[in-house]
């Protein structure tokens, strides 16, 4: 399919919006009331330490909604403001926070529903109005609802379009797009709806193992069934690893993308020597400033004497669950959590851990002076923040 032009034509439909319905300012007071919090506003000013009693709180210097979330939910609100009383439709959650998402089904914004693993979009309406969120929606999604005449508020950050120009340009050129992500991110499963022939490589490791093919070959079945949801129809690793380029999901740690592009340059450099490195080996920089921002602040954060973290984000989050590695490879005690409801009366905290299941601690909170950091993901309120650090001063009063 040629996407761009897909694109184009959704472009120029008078029942597409990607810049909002101008009640800004509307929106702006109401976001403020119902997300910002003045206790997060008092740590920040206060070089992002606050001490009450035995309890330090240290702030990560950059977490929390990042623009493009922000923008993505003003858009919904403004959506709803705009059309009081068509159905409003979104394709997935606006971000994957809890508290937003409920104040969508609130406001009446439903999801599409999702039957034995699809999306059943019998349900939408040609004058129905439908979100796309943050981290964008596939390009067969947004062809559905553009046949179906409905209207289409498109929020996908402009970060993660870029990655998507990305795909298409080395789709351009015949060139295998290396996706550094999760196969079933939605963010990942759209960027490879725009590709031609890509390959999703979850980490550091699967990619040395793709590298280690290009170079020595290998088991072309173990490689076809390690891959097997995670390439293109059709892929042939034999045929389709001789000129690559490099792509991610914009929330993956960005020293691992760095890494992963590195890797794929060195390998190509050795297979066809560097006058040929450009006919093979493709790389843009589109690791988001907020991801990375994030990321930094979360290193310069656990380098502090800190007796625990407590990251908070949505269990489905992925840059909330890259903060979380960031602690745990530093060795801290460090709980991710959604909201305050998971900490618990006597001294206990239920957690997600790294590897997905959810755990409760025990007596997490030490006895004593302690000093507890604390970050949030790109796409957690401030509000969420300030209701887990009250909870834990007054734990501990
Ligand atoms: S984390 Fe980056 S790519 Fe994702 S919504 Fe925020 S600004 Fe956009």
């Amino acid at each position: 399919m040629d996407t761009k032009a897909f694109k184009r034509t959704l472009q120029h439909s008078e029942n597409y919006n990607r810049k909002g319905f101008g009640h800004q300012a509307e929106v702006t007071t109401q976001l403020q009331s119902e997300y910002q919090s003045s206790l997060i506003q008092e740590i920040r000013d206060r070089n992002y330490s606050l001490q009450r009693g035995d309890v330090t709180i240290r702030l990560a210097q950059a977490f929390g909604f990042c623009w493009g979330v922000e923008r993505a939910v003003a858009m919904a609100y403004e959506t709803r403001q705009h059309f009081p009383t068509e159905r409003i439709w979104i394709t997935n959650e606006i971000i994957h926070n809890p508290s937003v998402n409920q104040r969508m089904q609130e406001m009446e914004v439903q999801f599409i529903p999702v039957e034995t693993g699809k999306k059943d979009f019998s349900v939408v309406e040609n004058n129905d109005v439908v979100i796309l969120p943050a981290f964008g929606a596939s390009i067969q999604e947004m062809q559905i609802l553009h046949d179906k005449g409905c209207k289409i508020v498109d929020t996908t950050c402009p970060w993660v379009s870029k990655v998507w120009n990305t795909v298409e340009k080395h789709k351009k050129i015949d060139y295998t797009s290396i996706i550094h992500g999760k196969y079933k991110h939605e963010e990942t499963v759209a960027t490879s709806s725009f590709a031609g022939k890509y390959l999703i490589v979850l980490n550091l490791k699967e990619a040395q193992y793709v590298a280690d093919y290009i170079l020595n070959g290998g088991n072309r079945e173990e490689f076809l069934q390690k891959f097997a949801k995670a390439c293109s129809a059709g892929f042939d690793p034999d045929q389709d690893l001789e000129r690559v380029g490099i792509a991610n999901q914009t929330t993956m740690l960005k020293g691992e993308t760095e890494q992963i592009g590195k890797l794929f340059e060195r390998t190509m450099m050795q297979k066809y020597g560097p006058d040929q490195l450009n006919e093979h080996f493709q790389s843009f920089n589109t690791i988001c400033d907020a991801t990375q921002e994030r990321q930094d602040a979360m290193l310069e954060l656990v380098q502090h004497e800190l007796n625990l973290m407590v990251v908070i984000g949505g269990f489905n989050s992925s840059n909330t669950t890259q903060l979380q590695q960031i602690a745990f490879e530093k060795g801290i005690p460090s709980y991710h959590i959604d909201s305050v409801e998971r900490i618990k009366s006597g001294n206990a905290i239920q957690h997600r851990q790294l590897n997905g299941e959810l755990a409760i601690a025990e007596n997490w909170l030490p006895p004593g002076k302690i000093v507890v950091g604390v970050t949030s993901g790109a796409s957690t309120p401030d509000k969420v923040v300030e209701d887990v650090i009250e909870k834990i001063f007054s734990l501990k009063a």
